[in-house]
């Protein structure tokens, strides 16, 4: 074997790079990870992590009026953004001193700089000079894609822009229907944010459960958001009082900040992957095999940057199977069937499996299981929020292919339906499982009758 400067060297550390680089490192190997920005990536530093601090530093505003509800006096309750950011900010720090003390403990060397390849096996890394590697992966995550041809995109911010804004806006308009404007427009909207959310298709939330994406889209409008449909920006331009917002419908309206939430690219732009024959697809991402192997016979790819599943803990378990496969002899391939999620919004949804309308194209025959009802909590506080709880059951196996919730610990509770599925659960079975009470939860076991909408004799 020639005589390379480290057995792995991986370009990213977020997510799937730093579980990639330990896992290796403590295998024995000889490792490196190059960072340009902090460490922690997307999830840590401008994802998942500060976006559930955001979420729960909204959902204090709802949770005021429910404790008036319930006897409490809440006078004078106001929201200091800069303190928040700063708390934030000082977490997400310790929480990327983490990652940094993890990797090198595990072994591995950290090196601060852009890495690009100048061949399969060097790399160039941003003031630090040539480096060699047996074996590279590439871990670079993705990142917002913002629509550039679009006059006035330069005025808008993306989610990146969105941590670290310096004063609340009063009005924001965010556009997008997927997981971040969504999320973002709970949050905006329970910190008193004027918000409008603008999404060009006929609803929200696409690819998720139709019930749960109108479901969400009502309850958004309860906590304040207005929700745009099938329209969308043609300009944003600066105004005397803001920012005004032209749609294709010919409305438009005022704003102070214009947020973009449509979608994320792989980041694989300018690392020299093309000019080492590593392929990519049509949307730019690193094209792999069911090994995270790329074209390139000693290049491997996790993460959103090959954008199979773009979700943290599905880059984490790409990282270690690509371990296993590599450096323990183990070969290994992450299943990317049953991947439970959660859309932070509020109420939240909690998904797992199949929406109806696939479900229907993949197995024909459904029973459709649905309940929609007040929370205990909220029944003499005079709030309106609703929770919905849908299973959707192949007829022919009485198999669970599809598990939707959207309210308040929906994510908490996906996680555990997410066992059964992914173990094949029946209906039967599910029903066997006894209660717990008095919790939301316990809907989701105590529904035996089929779902039969409006107008329909029988649900095919
Ligand atoms: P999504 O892919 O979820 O949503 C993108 C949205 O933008 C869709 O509503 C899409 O509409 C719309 N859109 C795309 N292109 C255009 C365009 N040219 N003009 C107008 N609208 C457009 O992307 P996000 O940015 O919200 O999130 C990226 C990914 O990050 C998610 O898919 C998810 O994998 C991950 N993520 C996960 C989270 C979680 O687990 N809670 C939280 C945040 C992100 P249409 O539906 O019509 O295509």
């Amino acid at each position: 074997m020639a005589n390379y400067d480290y057995d792995l060297f991986v370009i990213g550390a977020g997510s799937g790079g730093v579980r990639a680089a330990r896992m290796a490192a403590m295998s024995g190997a000889r490792v490196a990870v190059a960072e340009e920005h902090r460490v922690g990536g997307t999830c840590v530093i401008r994802g998942c992590v500060p976006k559930k601090f955001m979420v729960y530093a909204s959902e204090f505003a709802h949770h005021f009026k429910t404790a008036e509800g319930y006897g409490w006096t809440v006078e004078g309750a106001t929201f200091d953004w800069p303190r928040f950011l700063a708390e934030k900010d000082k977490e997400i720090a310790r929480l990327s001193g983490i990652y940094v003390r993890n990797l090198q403990n595990a072994g591995a060397e950290l090196l601060h700089g852009r890495a690009t390849l100048t061949d399969a096996h060097t790399v160039e890394v941003a003031g630090r000079g040539t480096v060699t590697a047996d074996k590279i992966l590439i871990a670079t995550g993705g990142q917002p894609w913002m629509p550039t041809e679009l006059p006035g995109c330069e005025l808008a911010i993306s989610s990146n822009e969105a941590f670290h804004l310096e004063a609340l806006p009063k009005r924001i308009v965010i556009a997008g229907g997927g997981y971040i404007a969504v999320e973002f427009a709970g949050i905006f909207a329970g910190l008193g944010v004027e918000t409008t959310l603008v999404h060009r298709g006929p609803n929200i939330l696409r690819g998720f459960d139709d019930d749960v994406r109108s479901h969400v889209a009502e309850e958004l409008e309860k906590r304040g958001v207005k929700v745009l449909l099938a329209t969308q920006h043609t300009a944003v331009e600066k105004a005397a009082g803001g920012l005004d917002n032209r749609f294709a419908n010919g409305h438009h309206c005022e704003s102070d900040v214009v947020m973009f939430a449509l979608g994320r690219v792989p980041h694989t732009a300018g690392l020299g992957l093309e000019q080492v024959g590593v392929k990519l697809t049509e949307n730019g991402a690193v094209a792999v095999d069911d090994y995270s192997k790329s074209s390139v016979d000693n290049i491997w790819a996790v993460g959103d940057v090959t954008d199979r599943i773009n979700l943290t803990p599905v880059a984490i378990r790409e990282g270690a199977a690509f371990v296993e496969t590599v450096f323990n002899d183990r070969p290994t391939r992450f299943d990317h069937e049953m991947v439970a999620s959660a859309v932070f919004s509020q109420p939240p949804v909690g998904s797992v499996g199949l929406s109806e309308a696939e479900a229907r194209k993949q197995y024909g025959k459904l029973d459709i299981y649905l309940a929609r009802f007040k929370a205990m909590k909220y029944t003499f506080t005079g709030q309106d929020e609703r929770c919905l709880m849908k299973l959707v059951v192949d007829q022919a196996t009485q198999k669970v292919v599809g598990c939707h919730v959207v309210s308040p610990d929906a994510p908490e509770m996906i996680q555990m339906a997410a066992i059964a599925m992914k173990l094949g659960v029946t209906k039967a079975q599910w029903d066997s499982t006894c209660a717990v009470h008095p919790t939301l939860a316990e809907e989701l076991v105590t529904m035996r009758e089929k779902y039969v909408p409006l107008g329909m004799g029988q649900v095919a």
